[in-house]
């Protein structure tokens, strides 16, 4: 029997393998979806293709325009082969208008627009409640370099530019999103790649036309079905998984 494959690392909503060659891992997609830090957990059939799916496309995209990605390709509906690397603990967060916790703690309405586009970093910590952190913690406790950070910057905000008008485009507003940077090597020369996912679990997205959330706040905040936000998001992208939504039709028992 084949050896079970070796598992490297799980988190709340993935989980990572070893891959099949030195310096790459597979990338799995769990329905698990959480909020509050892990307080409220529940499962969404579906919710794992239809992020892997988006995740493949924008990464894809961002791969084609010369921003690099850990993106390899999709070995299943589920499952990613992506390039290993070395996570920087930070969460990059671009955000164009106001929500969540900016409109909390600086008592904006959400949706209001920002004067531009504005990056920010929280130090990844589940225990703290990944707190957010000014450059200067960042470089003193030695997270990322002062060059890295302003590289991450720059990535960050040409991951915005793409993910503004490729969601325009299908009539969505991109509201904020958060990415993570990774560092790979090839041959001693360290570059910055975009990690982990880009997908409505890691970004706020609304409906231009209604206002309506097609992200994670709709499991946040109560709103309804989250499968049916992430499929709509999928479909307007033309990249809508068969069979993964939970309108597909069920089997039927034949006696
Ligand atoms: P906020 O700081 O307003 O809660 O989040 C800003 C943006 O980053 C939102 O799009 C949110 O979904 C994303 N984000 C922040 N923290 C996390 C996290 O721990 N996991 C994921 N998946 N997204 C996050």
């Amino acid at each position: 029997m084949a050896p079970r494959r070796k598992k490297i690392y799980e988190g709340k909503a993935k989980i990572l393998y070893e891959g099949p060659e030195p310096g790459t891992l597979i990338q799995y997609f769990k329905d698990d979806a959480t909020a509050g830090n892990g307080q409220r957990k529940e499962v969404f059939e579906g919710k794992g293709a239809l992020n892997s799916r988006l995740s493949e496309f924008f990464m894809t995209g961002l791969n084609a325009i010369g921003v690099p990605t850990h993106f390899i390709r999709t070995l299943n509906m589920r499952e990613q082969l992506v390039r290993q690397v070395e996570i920087i603990p930070l969460e990059v967060i671009v955000r164009n208008y106001a929500a969540g916790s900016m409109a909390r703690r600086l008592g904006l309405d959400e949706g209001t627009q920002l004067p531009r586009p504005i990056v920010e970093f929280c130090y990844k910590a589940d225990k703290l409640g990944d707190p957010l952190v000014p450059e200067e913690y960042i470089v003193a406790f030695g997270w990322a370099s002062q060059q890295d950070l302003d590289d991450i910057v720059s990535l960050a905000l040409r991951v915005n530019d793409f993910l503004s008008g490729v969601m325009h485009g299908v009539g969505i507003r991109l509201i904020d999103f958060k990415i993570e940077v990774g560092r790979i090597w090839d041959n001693d020369f360290p570059s910055l790649v975009v990690a982990d996912e880009i997908s409505p679990d890691s970004a706020r997205l609304w409906d231009i036309a209604t206002g309506r959330k097609l992200d994670k706040d709709v499991f946040r905040q109560n709103l309804g079905s989250l499968t049916d936000a992430y499929a709509e998001v999928a479909r307007r992208l033309g990249v809508l998984p068969q069979g993964t939504t939970h309108h597909r039709i069920k089997p039927t028992l034949i006696n």
